[in-house]
């Protein structure tokens, strides 16, 4: 909280107080970012609270204190917004243009343990970076960001978080028309792969200043450490953190569609969202992206762009990091991938270890989900149903009468697998429920939650923010959304457009 003085007309002084965002970024050089005013959203009504977020950061910023900093206005809240310089590869090609074009951080919420968190308003107007944009958001995209984020946090996957949505009546051009809305996204850095490009482009001094920061705000551990060290610090738990992440996008089903440098975050977060998409059927080479037309972000490539990411991070430390490090960095980063993605996919099965042959167990069970077009989420959670009375709800999911043979196949060697586990049969069942959600932010799901809210109805959009974050429970007044989706609902394909 900071204190304001306030001059009365009889000369006495009357203390007032005003909520306050620091603002940790100004350490940087000046050319890491602007100073900018955020771009006004008049008639600003809110859509959603995260009021679980809220709890969590101990943010005590009242309705009005949120409309204020999400309707740009500023005058509540004591803020010192700037938009944020980086570059970036873009499919695969650098681009020295990038930028905070719609976004800006507005500082930093310090919670109860002292703990910092970037404030960050998304679709706050244009900025020195906004090219050809015009700096805004519209309601669509924010409700995309907000739920999955919230999705991922509640399947335990790293994420930036939404704090809170709201929306106007101005409208804004993109396919069609569509409401204007401002988010404000939360996490503890918005420190991208991009800005370490940025910095290395910049020259020494610049890298030297960024390094500090990174280290300083994210590992104290190493503040003492020469510059060589702390970049050593940097890369490497950008690399394992960068690993786990993949590893668990990869077994939720999480399609991220634009894996471009510029958005990927360096403390292995999930970050910026687009055309994302949570599997319906499993497709190992499923592209989430419409404007992705060679499949470089698909699925089944995500693990490979990853650790193509870090390399190019690895790029920025030339001069402080041999080659022989940034190279044990990449190994790094595959034996942590390998192994995460084994333990976590092991998991979802009921599991409790990895053990010979397991690798090659999950590998024919995804050959056979994308050849007989398996809902993905759905087959895990109803494995609990596996030699129970309902064992034909399972079935049922891979072919209307009959298990092919290669599914029977599947199921003896699993069977042999399970009794390995020498647990009871009830306990594994608890650990499948415990494993794999009974629901999905599925895209057509996440499009009724849109139509709803361009038309004023917010209340699908907050029962779904509640019941993602506990995704693990049976959620009854959800059952229609616990069926396997319709022809025409699955494997929807989104464009970049936000
Ligand atoms: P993204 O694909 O969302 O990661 O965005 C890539 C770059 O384009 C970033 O530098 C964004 O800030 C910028 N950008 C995206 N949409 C807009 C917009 N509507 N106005 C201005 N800049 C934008
Ligand atoms: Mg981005």
């Amino acid at each position: 909280m900071m204190v304001m003085t306030l001059l009365k007309p009889d000369n006495t002084v009357e203390q007032q107080s005003k909520p306050r965002l620091e603002q940790d970024y100004v350490q940087l050089p000046k050319s890491y970012f602007s100073h900018i005013d955020p771009e006004a959203m008049d008639n600003a009504r809110l859509v959603s609270v995260n009021r679980a977020l809220m709890k969590q950061l101990n943010c005590d910023l009242n309705d009005d204190d949120l409309l204020d900093l999400l309707s740009g206005h500023l005058q509540r809240v004591d803020a010192n917004p700037l938009a944020q310089k980086y570059v970036g590869h873009q499919f695969g090609v650098y681009n020295p243009d990038l930028g905070d074009g719609r976004g800006m951080l507005l500082g930093q919420w310090r919670d109860s343990h002292a703990q910092a968190w970037d404030f960050h308003l998304k679709g706050a107007g244009r900025t020195p970076y906004s090219r050809r944009g015009d700096g805004r958001a519209v309601l669509r995209s924010t409700i995309r960001e907000y739920l999955a984020s919230e999705a991922l946090f509640g399947l335990g996957v790293p994420t930036t978080r939404g704090l809170a949505i709201a929306t106007s009546d101005e409208a804004v051009r993109r396919e069609v028309m569509e409401p204007r809305a401002t988010l404000i996204r939360v996490s503890h850095t918005h420190i991208r792969f991009g800005h370490f490009q940025f910095a290395a482009s910049k020259g020494a001094a610049h890298m030297e200043t960024l390094l500090n920061f990174v280290v300083q705000k994210h590992y104290p551990e190493h503040e003492q450490d020469s510059l060589e060290q702390k970049a050593w610090a940097v890369l490497y738990q950008a690399c394992i953190k960068t690993a786990k992440l993949l590893a668990k996008w990869q077994t939720v089903g999480f399609n991220h569609g634009v894996m471009n440098t510029d958005n990927m975050s360096i403390i292995g977060e999930t970050f910026d969202f687009g055309p994302f998409a949570f599997f319906d059927d499993f497709k190992i080479d499923f592209i989430c992206n419409h404007s992705d037309y060679e499949g470089r972000y698909a699925y089944n490539q995500q693990a490979q762009i990853a650790l193509w990411n870090c390399k190019v991070l690895a790029s920025c430390f030339e001069g402080l990091l041999t080659e022989e490090q940034a190279q044990q960095a990449m190994d790094d980063f595959v034996q942590t991938y390998n192994r995460a993605y084994l333990e976590d996919m092991n998991q979802k099965l009921g599991l409790a270890s990895v053990q010979t042959g397991d690798k090659e167990l999950i590998g024919d069970l995804l050959v056979l989900m994308d050849q007989f077009q398996v809902d993905y989420s759905l087959f895990f959670r109803r494995l609990a149903k596996w030699q129970t009375d309902n064992e034909s709800e399972l079935f049922e999911l891979i072919h209307p009468d009959k298990l092919p043979t290669g599914f029977q196949q599947w199921f003896e060697k699993f069977q042999a697998r399970v009794e390995q586990e020498s647990v009871e049969m009830s306990s594994w069942r608890e650990r499948i429920l415990k494993a794999n959600p009974s629901i999905v932010l599925r895209n057509y799901i996440a499009q009724q939650i849109i139509e709803k809210a361009e038309k004023g109805d917010y209340k699908m959009l907050n029962e779904w923010l509640v019941a993602l974050q506990n995704p693990f429970d049976d959620h009854p007044s959800l059952a229609d959304f616990q069926q396997p989706p319709r022809p025409y609902q699955k494997g929807m394909q989104l464009s970049c457009s936000s």
